[in-house]
């Protein structure tokens, strides 16, 4: 892909078939995957591809190799294991692996796959706003950080902004979300902890959220919380120095050092809206709402629909009038009934007490490695819903 930085000012408006608003893993999966045939302006208002990383990488090993991930953005995860403050489910996994992802290399392998391609990937530039043209495209006002304002004429433009909606609420096509998880993160070097074991706590220190321990393939390991907005009033970053004051991590065989790096980012936390196409603006990843309800995963659903939307858009731009609601439609099927049921434990889990969790815990030590991690990967087939309701009667009951 050509990265282009604009050092001078554009009088005319630059021109494409496709604008993509954000470098996230989902725009770079749509230009990637757009027809040869048709040229696309990716503007990201991020300084550089990957960085900052706002995510924390969970993901799994059958999907990074569908989706022909190179092994070595990747840390392989043997030992999955789930702390509340006095309960413990420990699992080693031996069938459905999690991964952790490189997230810079990852996302700079996604820009790289455009390569030799007719895109420009426009570093440092962010989209205000559009307005309708009389021929049905969109003039889009845009600014650099280095050479201010500036206008892209498309015929059509991808919303891959994440969690912001850039384009459709700038329409008033869509709200941005009004719940939203936030998470803090810190990465540093691993020391002792095992570079195969990554671990999700709830309880007294990840209220009205989780934590996580993540180790990467980079020899770093990533301690992470997350919080929902406004379900609570403390900040992420409040929740974590709780934790690190209340010697918490030390449970889990961390040791923070002095100057580890801090990631911090967004994720809505809103019922999903299977609406994806408003004319000639078609949303996807975040803005769309693609991550899981339960534990806000998706980089690989990003990728995967990413690529998908830039196929159907390319269909549909050669005359195959039915390619977008093919798009719209395969979403729907994979995403309305399981975020529905996630969705609602989502939003039940974040009222849960330190005592709740405790039996909670207790009850998933009761299901087998794969019910947990379809649980994990938020799939809920409705043996894994009857199981759990049953386990939970059954914990009523006797206890
Ligand atoms: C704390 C946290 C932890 C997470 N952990 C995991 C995990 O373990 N595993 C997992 O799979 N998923 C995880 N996620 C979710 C995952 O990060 C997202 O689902 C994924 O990044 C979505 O990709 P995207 O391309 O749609 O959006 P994003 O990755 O958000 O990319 C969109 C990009 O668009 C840019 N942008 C926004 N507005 C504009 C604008 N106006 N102009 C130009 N550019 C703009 C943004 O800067 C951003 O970089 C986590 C999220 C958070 C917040």
């Amino acid at each position: 892909m050509c990265s282009i930085c604009l050092g001078w000012i554009l009088s005319e408006p630059l021109e494409c078939d496709v604008l993509i608003v954000g470098g996230g893993p989902a725009g770079l999966s749509v230009a990637s995957h757009l027809a040869s045939t048709i040229s696309s302006i990716i503007v990201h208002q991020d300084a550089e591809i990957g960085r900052p990383v706002r995510t924390s990488g969970g993901s799994w090993l059958r999907d990074v190799k569908t989706l022909g991930i190179p092994s070595d953005l990747y840390q392989i995860i043997d030992q999955l294991d789930f702390y509340s403050d006095n309960e413990e489910a420990l699992f080693t996994v031996t069938k459905d692996k999690m991964v952790v992802l490189d997230i810079t290399g990852l996302y700079r392998h996604l820009a790289e796959l455009s390569k030799g391609l007719n895109r420009q990937l426009l570093l440092g530039t962010k989209f205000l706003g559009t307005e309708v043209q009389p021929d049905g495209g969109y003039l889009s006002k845009l600014r650099s950080r280095q050479s201010g304002c500036f206008e892209i004429r498309s015929k059509f433009i991808v919303d891959a902004s994440g969690w912001h909606s850039a384009v459709l609420a700038a329409l008033s096509l869509a709200q941005k979300p009004r719940r939203t998880g936030v998470g803090i993160e810190y990465e540093f070097p691993i020391g002792d902890y095992p570079q195969n074991r990554a671990i999700l706590f709830v309880g007294v220190t990840a209220l009205t959220g989780y934590g996580w321990v993540f180790p990467t393939s980079q020899n770093t390991v990533r301690l992470g919380v997350g919080v929902i907005n406004p379900d609570t009033d403390l900040t992420p970053r409040q929740v974590m120095d709780s934790f690190i004051g209340g010697g918490h991590a030390a449970r889990f065989g961390l040791t923070i050092p002095e100057g580890y790096e801090v990631n911090a980012g967004v994720i809505p936390s809103v019922a999903y809206d299977p609406k994806l196409v408003f004319g000639n603006i078609i949303r996807t990843g975040d803005a769309a709402n693609f991550a899981t309800p339960t534990v806000g995963e998706g980089i690989r659903i990003a990728i995967q629909f990413g690529r998908i939307l830039g196929a159907e858009l390319s269909a549909f731009m050669a005359g195959d009038k039915s390619a977008l609601q093919r798009y719209e439609a395969q979403a729907a099927k994979t995403f309305v009934r399981d975020y529905k049921y996630g969705f609602a434990m989502n939003k039940r889990i974040v009222r849960y007490t330190p005592t709740r969790w405790d039996k909670s815990i207790a009850r998933l030590a009761r299901l087998s490695e794969t019910e947990v991690t379809q649980m994990v990967r938020g799939n809920f087939s409705a043996k894994l819903i009857l199981r759990t309701i049953y386990l939970s009667l059954r914990a009523k009951l006797f206890g």
